[in-house]
């Protein structure tokens, strides 16, 4: 059964015209170890905490800019929204078709609040909490290319002609900015690109985009920016001590006019300099430890790193698979190959090698989480290649064969093959990104004794579900079971409509 929205009675929550609020016991466990008679014996004692969480009910006007805005993603999620606004439909060869919002977290998919007559009841992802409506926001942002929207649109080669034909008058009129280029970050094959470049300095082109932000702000009345990097793949900037360790390094670092502060890592100081949410789509790594504790500082919300669409995603789901049914994965090799611009720039070795990194340390949580199949410092062979083949453009091919150890020496191999277009898989999950970027600005929490309510910690890794590589605040371990990710993101949310987690327990039905 589906119910489109519903609102929680209880002690506990109270909904005023301003807020949520509620107080919710977060059962944990505390954990210790005591040694009886030379034998080492661990403790677990179920512990409980209260929380009190306050969410704002008022829902901003939301400007989002992208950075890489004519890029494939830039282009096919503005197209993508503004047909659904629109309420377009279009022509293919099988027929007519709704735009929608498939493959949105948010906007597509559900969850389960209850049962009522013997029937499990779900209602949208997107009712339990107020969130941004993804037509009602406002689009805009930077490219080092000047195309305008319409033409990036056709360039991408993604969307069906029908469609395109009906939204060319809508985009036309989009034409990013001028947007920060730095030949030595990204591959030399995107130098005839750059067409449409901020001159100046590293900080002239800091405060630039700063002052960019203030005045999308106010040209398109809008309450609040969210910034998001779906700009080429950068290579890794070096981390050095004194260039770009501390924040006020860094800060020195800008003066000087340092080479290895990167586009993006300006583009992200800039946010935080406004308090604006800035998300990084890719996966290099544009917040070195200079601008995390910048946005620590500043308690700036940034998030990232690098979108989890398709191959990764797979992975995160499979290998957690894998280790929780007791099967030991020992060999995992994924190929892909793919023909849009981001193929393109990732042929160099250096932009190649940020993807590399991010894509490689996606099984280690669910490894480290299985001693009885690896031993300490044991991983399994883990091989990534990716290959430019222009022929196929955004339709992504990604080919994966995962070995593995099973009952009594057996040796079991799954191979999978996924074709698809990438920026349609990308393009739901920056919605994503920014919508719930957005609202984590809003949601207030303490602990019983604090005297003052505070946001989540600027580093949210609430967003880990989105990314390949989850950016979260030094010392919180890393979470990259998809399942696990979904799951903490529901139920915080969950929490602060005062509900309990999903536990998957039916008591109901036993
Ligand atoms: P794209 O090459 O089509 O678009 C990138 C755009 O960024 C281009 O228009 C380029 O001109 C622009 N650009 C480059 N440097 C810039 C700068 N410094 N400032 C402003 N604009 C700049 O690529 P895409 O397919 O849209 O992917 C974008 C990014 O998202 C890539 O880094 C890619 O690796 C990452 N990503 C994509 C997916 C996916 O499924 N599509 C998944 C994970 C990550």
């Amino acid at each position: 059964m589906f119910i489109e929205s519903f609102r929680v009675e209880s002690p506990n929550v109270k909904y005023t015209d301003e807020y949520i609020e509620s107080s919710y016991d977060y059962a944990t466990t505390e954990l210790s170890h005591e040694n009886r008679r030379g034998a080492y014996e661990w403790i677990v004692k179920p512990a409980s905490v209260k929380y009190h969480f306050r969410t704002s009910r008022r829902i901003p006007k939301l400007g989002v800019m992208l950075v890489g805005w004519g890029g494939n993603n830039g282009s096919t999620l503005t197209a993508g929204v503004i047909a659904n606004r629109e309420g377009i439909s279009w022509v293919t060869k099988d027929g007519v078709q709704q735009a929608n919002y498939f493959g949105s977290l948010t906007q597509a998919s559900t969850c389960r609040v209850g049962s009522f007559q013997g029937e499990e009841v779900y209602a949208p992802f997107k009712s339990l909490l107020p969130m941004v409506d993804p037509n009602d926001i406002v689009f805009g942002g930077w490219d080092i290319n000047g195309a305008n929207l319409a033409d990036a649109m056709s360039r991408a080669k993604v969307l069906d002609i029908d469609l395109q034909k009906q939204l060319r008058p809508l985009m036309e009129q989009m034409v990013p900015l001028p947007g920060i280029y730095d030949p030595d970050f990204i591959a030399a094959n995107q130098e005839e690109r750059a067409n449409n470049i901020i001159k100046g300095t590293k900080k002239e082109q800091l405060f630039k985009i700063v002052a960019d932000i203030r005045e999308f702000k106010a040209k398109s009345n809008v309450d609040q920016v969210v910034v998001l990097w779906t700009a080429n793949t950068e290579r890794y900037s070096d981390v050095i001590v004194g260039l770009n360790d501390t924040k006020d390094n860094l800060f020195k670092s800008l003066d000087r006019g340092e080479s290895e502060i990167s586009p993006s890592t300006l583009y992200a100081m800039a946010c935080i300099h406004e308090k604006v949410p800035f998300i990084n789509g890719s996966p290099q790594n544009t917040f070195v430890p200079g601008v995390i504790e910048y946005a620590i500082l500043e308690d700036s919300l940034i998030g990232g790193d690098d979108f989890k669409s398709g191959q990764t995603k797979m992975k995160s789901v499979l290998v957690d698979f894998l280790v929780g049914a007791g099967i030991k994965p020992t060999s995992i090799v994924s190929y892909n190959h793919l023909g849009n611009n981001d193929g393109m720039n990732l042929s160099a070795p250096q932009t190649f090698r940020s993807k590399e990194i991010s894509k490689s340390n996606v099984v280690d949580d669910m490894v480290a989480s299985n001693a009885i199949l690896y031993k300490q410092g044991e991983h399994p062979d883990h091989v990534v290649v990716i290959k430019y083949v222009p022929y196929v453009g955004d339709s992504k091919r990604a080919m994966d064969e995962y070995t593995s150890e099973i009952f009594m020496g057996g040796k079991n191999t799954i191979v999978m093959h996924n074709t698809c277009e990438d920026s349609l898989l990308a393009a739901p999950l920056i919605l994503d990104l920014v919508i719930l970027a957005e609202l984590l600005t809003r949601i207030q929490m303490k602990q019983d004794q604090e005297d003052k309510f505070h946001s989540f910690h600027p580093v949210a890794s609430l967003l880990s579900y989105l990314t390949k590589a989850p950016l979260v605040p030094p010392g919180t371990p890393v979470i990259n079971a998809l399942a696990k990710q979904r799951a903490m993101l529901e139920n915080v949310f969950r929490a602060c409509v005062g509900l309990s987690p999903e536990n998957n327990m039916l008591m109901e039905y036993k």
